[in-house]
């Protein structure tokens, strides 16, 4: 019978764990925190303690299992969006996915990681209005727990579920949906779409380096997009720049181990390699994930172009392989 200990064995002890949060959200005892580099077990599991079957921390784990993405025709796109939200990534697409699904009831809600704008500490939200996608829009660099939410959103009686992360997060939400365990069915079956965004690592508090770097109040921050090896800082007066080599190793420890650059999991992934400024690279990976995109063309809140280079994602993905 697993518990927690396979997932310690597997997982935290090897230096796999990248704090994606999933473990803790579907422990039905809450007895795992994130609260340092691991997460910590906090003596209350219900297979060790009570010999009640369980085993859903270490079967919700991508990090604890070798997986293999299914099998899919890929579609690469340019997507540029027509849903104006301030403080949007580049072309806003995924804000535009997330409005429009919830638009046309295709979701009830998303899972999304949000920001305290005056402080810059990312804030997991479950969003369930137009208003509130758009508040929070834009990508996070530095860690938090987009899983946070998931226990209320389907005590609350959300069904209809998007969840937008990175690629460990999505890799453990493709497992929790994939599951014969009893005590993850409740979840796996309300998650009906998932997002993964390009990841090149997640780091401590990246805000803190950039803005002691720059001399930068956090309030001044508008947004940040990591790319051709610098931290570009979006100020309401300007951008300003930080070389990537100022952030590196503020990296998570378990980051270090991930080689999966494009969210393979995902039903679509996005990200700001392979187009312009002003469009999202948007990847189709499976139907589920056509249906979420050609919807939202279909309301006319993207357009989709084949101005891709298809190249610069898979060589971005190459490298963080190569570097691992
Ligand atoms: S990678 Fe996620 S699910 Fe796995 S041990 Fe770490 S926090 Fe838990
Ligand atoms: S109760 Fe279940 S999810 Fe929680 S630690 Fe034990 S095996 Fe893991």
């Amino acid at each position: 019978m697993e518990s927690y200990k396979e997932l310690e064995e597997a997982a935290w002890k090897q230096g796999l764990c990248t704090k994606c949060g999933a473990c803790a959200a579907v422990c039905p005892a809450g007895t795992i925190s994130l609260g340092g580099i691991s997460p910590v077990y906090g003596g209350n599991c219900k297979v060790v303690v009570d010999n009640i079957p369980c085993g859903a921390c270490y079967n919700s784990c991508g990090r604890a299992h070798a997986s293999e993405p299914g099998k899919y025709n890929l579609k690469f796109y340019a997507a540029k969006s027509r849903t104006r939200a301030p403080y949007a990534q580049s072309g806003g697409a995924v804000t535009s996915l997330l409005v429009s699904a919830l638009g046309s009831g295709l979701i009830d809600g998303a899972l999304v990681m949000g920001v305290d704008r005056f402080t810059q500490e990312p804030r997991a939200m479950v969003v369930t209005t137009g208003e509130e996608v758009m508040q929070a829009a834009g990508s996070r660099y530095s860690w938090g727990n987009v899983f946070e939410g998931l226990g209320d959103a389907v005590k609350n009686g959300l069904e209809r579920l998007a969840i937008v992360g990175t690629p460990c997060a999505i890799e453990s939400a493709h497992r929790i949906m994939s599951s014969n365990l009893d005590v993850l069915e409740c979840y796996g079956k309300c998650i009906r779409f998932t997002i993964g965004v390009f990841c090149s690592g997640i780091f401590g508090n990246i805000e803190d380096a950039v803005c002691g770097e720059r001399d930068l109040e956090k309030w001044q921050v508008k947004k940040m997009e990591i790319k051709d090896g610098k931290v570009y800082v979006h100020l309401k007066t300007g951008i300003k720049q930080v070389p990537f080599s100022k952030v590196k190793d503020d990296a998570l420890p378990g980051c270090s181990n991930c080689t999966d650059f494009a969210s393979v999991f995902a039903d679509v992934s996005a990200g700001n390699i392979g187009t312009g400024e002003g469009f999202t690279t948007l990847v189709i990976r499976n139907d589920s994930g056509k249906a979420l995109v050609s919807n939202a063309v279909e309301l006319g809140n993207i357009t989709l172009s084949d101005d891709v280079d298809e190249s610069a994602v898979e060589e971005a993905a190459q490298r963080k392989m190569d570097i691992r």
